[in-house]
């Protein structure tokens, strides 16, 4: 996910001019002790090994350019240190009791009620950020989970009448996995800021913060909670946002202001839907926040990350959360990632067999993309969606699983997630008879813009028209940062 540098200023380019989060927080830098050494020097042979087990060729590659093998930019980076950050001392742990959790849990007005001609594909207008032209000021698109939903629609796979809207996780959701002490650091804007890296945002009333940043972002934490628990009803769902995989409990960071991961499984866990849970995380960026949050559960949570082992978070401390790690470098190709990914999950579900499949399918791993520097193909991308669908779903007992979009910085990002979950409908991975059903008996949404519906060019692209996304469109267009100010003020 996300711009994930800790802040503006911790954010460097390398040599290669690609800009590379780097924390250098030294206060929070934890001293790296012997017995840390010795234990991250293991964990480092364990990696190879499990490689080694799964495919001898790829891991020898891969263990040859982590000798030295490979570019300028990557020998720079082998000296550098993974953060081995301990728990800070001031941190408290979420100390409320299983009762109180529980309590909240059968309180959530999250789980709304679902009809069958719904697809679980959940989705609010709400989950854009139009706001302060973030365009100019970050490198996230705040309107690209609007796109791919307008772009489903426009091309007929769903509908308003058929997607499921979600609720804005409460206080007394977010309680369930966050504590109070981080909620209520969220009161005060500069915290937003530094989290969303937007450093303006630190000047802004915190009622306008929360209205304009934090909302979207709570709507889209319910979503994946909601979304999860639909997976676990219709054997898959789909979050058209979420996936906030640097957030823990305790922090936030990258973009990342809620661990809705997190919250997900727990509200599964206290409900006693899921027991055992997988999070295969193919975000570009390493997933340390989940990983944080389940580093004392590997025995009911097993987390496979696939990321790029020279960008921010650079995390050691969380890496311990990790059950299969697969740590790749700047730029990888299709064919090599497709290999890592199909050998290491196959190893990963023969090892561990989950009652739900998180899949944070970040699409920063896309080639040019700014921050995930790796490169792979659009084509790459609907590949490994669907492969990742075809391990949970094409086997005797098909495991439920949950995708979540995350990180993807790119103009190109909405169109290629849009295209490959009509690839999964195409594919019939994912269906839904009732809602197709449904919508056959419904005329053809709209060519004409409307206050309700999207339009098709020729082309096929499809023109945002709700006020929303009308909204999200001219954040896209990059409006400025004084005449949203001023917007916002009358
Ligand atoms: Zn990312």
């Amino acid at each position: 996910m996300a711009a994930e540098g800790a802040s503006l200023s911790d954010v460097r380019p390398d040599c290669d001019g690609i800009m590379t989060g780097i924390k250098v927080d030294q206060s929070e830098k934890a001293e790296t002790e012997s017995l840390e050494d010795e234990e991250r020097k293991g964990e480092k042979r364990k990696i190879l090994d499990v490689q080694c087990d799964q495919d001898g060729q790829t891991s020898a590659q891969g263990e040859e350019r982590r000798l030295g093998g490979g570019t300028a930019a990557e020998e720079m980076m082998e000296g550098e240190e993974d953060e081995e950050e301990e728990e800070g001392e001031t941190e408290q742990p979420n100390t409320d009791s299983d009762e109180v959790i529980k309590e909240r849990v059968q309180k959530t007005k999250l789980f709304v009620p679902v009809e069958p001609h719904q697809w679980p594909i959940v989705y609010s207008p709400d989950y854009n950020i139009s706001f302060l032209g973030f365009e100019k000021l970050h490198p996230f698109d705040s309107g690209k989970w609007g796109k791919v939903y307008n772009t489903l629609k426009g091309e007929g796979m769903i509908r308003d009448e058929t997607t499921v809207r979600p609720q804005e996780a409460s206080d007394d959701d977010l309680l369930v996995a966050h504590t109070k002490k981080y909620i209520n650091s969220l009161k005060w804007s500069i915290s937003v800021a530094g989290i969303t890296e937007v450093p303006p945002v630190a000047f802004l009333p915190n009622f306008i913060v929360q209205r304009k940043v934090l909302r979207p972002l709570r709507l889209q934490t319910g979503g994946t909670i909601l979304a999860a628990k639909l997976a676990m009803e219709r054997g898959w769902a789909i979050n058209i946002g979420g996936g906030f995989h640097h957030c823990s409990s305790k922090r936030g960071g990258g973009f990342c202001a809620y661990a809705d991961i997190t919250l997900a499984l727990r509200f599964l866990f206290t409900l006693g839907l899921v027991h055992k849970a997988m999070i295969l995380d193919l975000d570009a960026h390493q997933g340390n926040g989940h990983e944080r949050d389940f580093m004392q559960q590997r025995d009911s949570v097993y987390i496979l990350d696939v990321y790029n082992r020279h960008i921010y978070p650079r995390d050691g401390y969380a890496k311990r959360g990790i059950s299969r790690k697969v740590e790749v470098n700047y730029f990888i190709a299709d064919e090599e990632y497709m290999t890592l990914v199909a050998s290491n999950l196959e190893a990963a579900l023969n090892e561990f067999v989950p009652d739900i499949l998180i899949y944070n399918a970040g699409t920063d791993s896309l080639e040019g993309d700014p921050l995930g520097a790796l490169s792979i193909s659009a084509q790459g991308i609907m590949k490994r969606d669907m492969m990742v669908f075809e391990f949970a779903r094409d086997r005797k007992k098909p495991i439920p699983i949950l995708m979540v979009t995350s990180g993807g910085y790119q103009r190109n990002n909405a169109e290629i997630i849009a295209a490959s979950i009509r690839n999964l409908w195409r594919r019939k991975l994912v269906t839904c008879p009732e809602a197709e059903e449904f919508q056959a008996k419904m005329a053809p949404v709209s060519t004409t813009p409307s206050s309700q519906q999207p339009s098709t060019s020729q082309a096929g692209a499809t023109t945002p028209s709700t006020t929303e996304e009308t909204n999200a469109n001219e954040t896209s267009q990059g409006r400025g940062f004084f005449s949203s100010l001023r917007s916002l003020c009358k």
